[in-house]
């Protein structure tokens, strides 16, 4: 199997920002005041809430929890009292329920967070139960249920669990500080992750732009006979999870399908570190790694902080804006981020980065007509034809978006950013996405 400057087919060569805050280590983020934890900050059903107002509660308390398997159950960031429990917006554009909790600034544990046994002596099924009351969710932004991802059918014959390192949006470096001061942690969370899918053969794959993480990792697993680590060619989106598994294994995900039906099942850096930490120190999801980042911003950070701390409150200890206002606020990268119109919305546990571009930046170029070029052919990751999938969407032509598979779109936004005439692409596939969506919602 080669394991160096691995890659897929298509896929865009972008700009690099990560000298912003590679070189930076871990920060902890000043003690929030308050948070806002939201009930739903997962795909699956929303969590009901187990406290109250007036509640006294801990760190890595279960503050909320569904019924539903495709769920998963939030948890207190700050030991403090519940002063709230209202409906506001979060970074993914939801109004949901969210716990307000100030924090009495103790950071008192929860009396359930320790440590859960050994790895040789849990069983499969066990492992599963500690992700899932854990609330471990798919970190790198789609925030599936872990429990849910690592219970594949039986009839899905899975052999190989692929670790994502890739981390290919130009701004965010969280996996990447991760990758070189925790690796053993992330290790271990491969190794928990393959005994509770019962495989033996995990990889990991990482870009060619983090030697370090690819030095500290192979150092990390060099007694782990059954742990790769492959590197992978700067390419975006080389951290799609189908990317992944075709650079890696060769394998082509089939439209419509998941990584499961070609057998392998895909994990992200941060994901992988926090099952690690579920098992060796009890300890639920309650926090997480966030780049604060972008020339918009005075002193870029990589900060541990709290689920449910404003975004206000980081980028404060980033030094705050430069330049006065900003002119975009993301949550995540550039490429497939999502824009925010206020500071006042909560970090989740999908939340990777903040970041802040210079109204310079931000400025929107002129839609010019397309040209037939064929470049965002050309470097569509799924071989979409991205220019008709725009057209037929923009004309409300849905059923015709459908028949050219625009559900398979990852949305990477590679031909937005190759478009010379900054067509807007990707945003009218998303727009077609949600449409067939809900047609196929209202047929049910
Ligand atoms: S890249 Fe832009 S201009 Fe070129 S074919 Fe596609 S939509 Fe048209
Ligand atoms: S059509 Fe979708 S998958 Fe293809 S390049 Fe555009 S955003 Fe990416």
């Amino acid at each position: 199997m080669k394991l160096d400057n691995l890659t897929f087919n298509g896929g865009v060569n972008v700009p690099h920002y990560k000298g912003l805050t590679e070189k930076l280590t871990l920060e902890k983020a000043l003690e929030p005041e308050i948070v806002n934890i939201p009930l739903h900050q997962h795909t699956g059903a929303p969590c009901e809430p187990l406290v109250k107002v007036g509640d006294k509660v801990k760190i890595g308390q279960k503050i909320g929890q569904s019924e539903a398997f495709v769920s998963a159950p939030v948890h207190s960031s700050v030991s403090g009292v519940v002063k709230g429990i209202t409906r506001m917006a979060i970074p993914t554009g939801l109004t949901v329920n969210c716990v307000i909790i100030e924090s009495d600034g103790m950071n008192e544990l929860y009396e359930s967070v320790k440590p859960k046994g050994s790895l040789e002596d849990l069983s499969s099924k066990e492992i599963i139960e500690i992700i899932k009351e854990a609330g471990i969710t798919g970190m790198g932004g789609a925030g599936f249920p872990a429990h849910v991802k690592f219970s594949p059918p039986s009839d899905k014959k899975i052999d190989t669990i692929l670790v994502n390192g890739a981390e290919c949006e130009p701004y965010l470096t969280a996996d990447h500080r991760l990758m070189v001061e925790e690796p053993e942690k992330i290790v271990i969370g491969l190794k928990t992750i393959m005994k509770a899918v019962g495989v033996d053969n995990g990889i990991i794959g990482i870009e060619n732009n983090k030697p370090d993480a690819i030095k500290a990792l192979k150092e990390a697993s060099k007694d782990e006979k059954n742990i790769k680590v492959v590197s992978l060619k700067v390419k975006y989106p080389q951290g799609d999870e189908k990317r992944l598994i075709n650079a890696i294994l060769g394998r082509e995900v089939p439209s419509g399908g998941l990584p499961m039906d070609v057998g392998a099942v895909v994990s992200n850096i941060s994901t992988t570190k926090a099952i690690a930490e579920a098992i060796i120190e009890g300890k639920p999801l309650y926090e997480r790694v966030v780049t604060v980042t972008g020339n918009g911003i005075n002193e870029p950070k990589n900060l541990i902080a709290k689920i449910g701390t404003p975004f206000k409150d980081l980028i404060e200890q980033c030094g705050g804006f430069k330049e006065g206002a900003p002119g975009k606020i993301i949550m995540g990268g550039p490429m497939m981020g999502l824009s925010q119109y206020t500071i006042d919305i909560p970090i989740i546990k999908g939340s990777g980065g903040i970041l802040v571009l210079t109204e310079e930046e931000a400025k929107p170029a002129p839609i010019e007509p397309c040209i037939r070029c064929g470049k965002c052919l050309e470097v569509c990751p799924v071989k979409l034809q991205p220019l008709h999938l725009s057209k037929y969407s923009l004309k409300g032509m849905f059923d015709k978006t459908e028949k050219f598979h625009a559900l398979d779109c990852v949305e990477c936004g590679a031909c937005s950013y190759i478009c010379p005439a900054k067509r807007p692409l990707v945003e009218s596939i998303r727009m077609a996405k949600r449409e067939i969506i809900a047609k196929r919602k209202r047929n049910r």
